[in-house]
């Protein structure tokens, strides 16, 4: 079902999950006019100190979801919400539709385009990188809104958007999977990690949810896909807007490429181009950019403006970020590595054994042996921090000398002793960071606050 004008009538909603997005939506829909109804699994206290201020401006449940919410014309999923909630299931037994927050956003908004950038990896770079695009692509007096999961939720975003400006959207799978009708005019589908099918009950569901990124897209729309991702490749086929790919073999299906340090574009019917690259780290990144150029270049924003936008880039804090240089020990955060695939990525980056790395934290899961081969290729030393260093230890023994360090300071104080010319440290730590940090982005902070104070 449509969140349609029919729908809005009926002006009583529930929002279902009280984070950040959900919240975000029960304000918007305040402002549109709406009762809302909001309830999240929570205790009281603890969400009563989250809602803050908004805590009196709308009317709410906690500590699970009751019978009033089949009151409401319509629901509001937050993403967080699994999609197996007996709630949802007893909503939509009831009539009541469950629309996502990204939808019931749009929805409510001016009609500002979307372009929306999702995939397993690589969304928030790409979303920033394509923002900084758009923001100096688009002609005078219309502006690019970067929003969804990068930190400001599209709920938020479509207050100051206006209907001439373009919003530059990062969407998880979770976002797509709870929507209906998401019709972006154009998307990028960066990746798709196998891991991902446990979640959504196998291949065809997996594909089916992906789907909808593009299922309402039309002639006028179009698509960019990672041409050497087999699922994402057998996925595109069911595009039937204009779809663009990129890759780093040319191929004869790719419209951007690596060539010569260079990213060489060529458009359906357009003359070859080529750009230099953002200056960031791995091949990884090189995907990113060319998905980003070719949302800029595919929407018809000038040449000279996506290149400009690329050479001004400077990457998102905490993945392979530069921390800065202490008694010629260079240093980087790379504290989005929650995970053992991350960290891979960035050891790709590297090509000699000068690699110092901070590994450790809240312990996930997962074994760290994948990572053998690259750290018996490019790291020097292994620092271990956190609850999950035994694991780490264990798993890596012998493969590099580790060095355990319980924490960041003796981590970084360590490196410091150690280090020869020409090393780096890394701190890409494949774990969570609940143990000792607020969250990722509070270790990355502290560790470039440590590099600072020695600089
Ligand atoms: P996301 O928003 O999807 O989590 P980010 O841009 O925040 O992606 O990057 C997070 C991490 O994912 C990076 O630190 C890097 O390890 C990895 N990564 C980024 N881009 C890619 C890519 N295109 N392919 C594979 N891994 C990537």
């Amino acid at each position: 079902m449509r969140l349609d004008p029919k729908l809005l009538r009926r002006k009583k909603a529930a929002v279902l999950g009280l984070g950040k997005s959900g919240q975000a939506a029960a304000s918007l829909l305040r402002r549109k006019g709406f009762t809302v109804f909001g309830s999240d699994t929570r205790p009281r206290a603890a969400l009563k100190a989250a809602l803050g201020r908004r805590a009196a401006g709308f009317s709410w449940e906690a500590g699970g979801h009751s019978d009033r919410l089949l009151q409401a014309g319509f629901a509001v999923k937050s993403p967080g919400l699994p999609a197996s909630a007996p709630i949802l299931a007893k909503l939509r037994s009831a009539g009541i539709p469950v629309f996502s927050e990204v939808e019931t956003a749009l929805a409510l908004g001016r009609g500002t385009p979307v372009v929306a950038v999702t995939g397993t990896n690589g969304k928030t770079t790409t979303t920033a990188l394509t923002a900084e695009i758009f923001r100096r692509g688009l002609p005078c007096g219309r502006q690019a809104h970067a929003a969804g999961n990068i930190g400001h939720p599209v709920a938020e975003a479509v207050l100051q958007a206006r209907a001439k400006d373009v919003l530059i959207l990062e969407v998880s799978s979770y976002q797509i999977e709870d929507s209906q009708h998401f019709h972006p005019r154009a998307a990028a589908l960066l990746n798709i990690t196998p891991d991902h099918l446990d979640h959504h009950g196998g291949m065809e569901h997996y594909i089916a949810a992906k789907a909808k990124l593009f299922q309402e897209q039309d002639g006028d729309d179009f698509c960019v896909f990672n041409a050497e991702d087999p699922l994402v490749l057998k996925l595109s086929r069911a595009c039937r807007c204009r779809r663009l790919y990129f890759g780093h073999k040319k191929g004869a299906l790719c419209h951007a490429w690596p060539q010569g340090g260079k990213i060489r574009v060529r458009l359906p019917g357009g003359r070859e181009t080529a750009l230099v690259p953002p200056r960031l780290p791995g091949s990884h990144n090189l995907e990113n950019a060319m998905a980003a150029v070719l949302l800029g270049l595919g929407w018809g924003l000038p040449v000279r403006a996506v290149q400009a936008a690329l050479k001004a880039f400077p990457g998102v804090p905490h993945r392979l970020e530069e921390a800065g240089v202490v008694d010629g020990l260079r240093c980087i955060n790379d504290s989005k590595a929650t995970n053992v695939d991350s960290t891979m990525v960035a050891l790709r980056t590297f090509s000699r054994k000068k690699v110092l790395l901070i590994l450790g934290g809240l312990h996930k899961g997962s074994p760290y042996t994948p990572l053998r081969p690259l750290v018996e290729s490019v790291v020097k030393g292994i620092l271990t921090i956190g609850s999950a260093a035994g694991e780490v230890e264990k798993d890596l023994q012998a493969a590099a000398p580790i060095f355990p360090c319980r924490d960041l300071k003796t981590a970084f104080a360590t490196a410091l002793q150690i280090r020869a010319p020409g090393d780096v440290l890394l701190l890409s730590p494949a774990c969570a960071s609940f143990d000792q940090f607020r969250d990722f982005e509070d270790r990355g902070d502290q560790f470039k606050a440590l590099v600072k104070s020695r600089r």
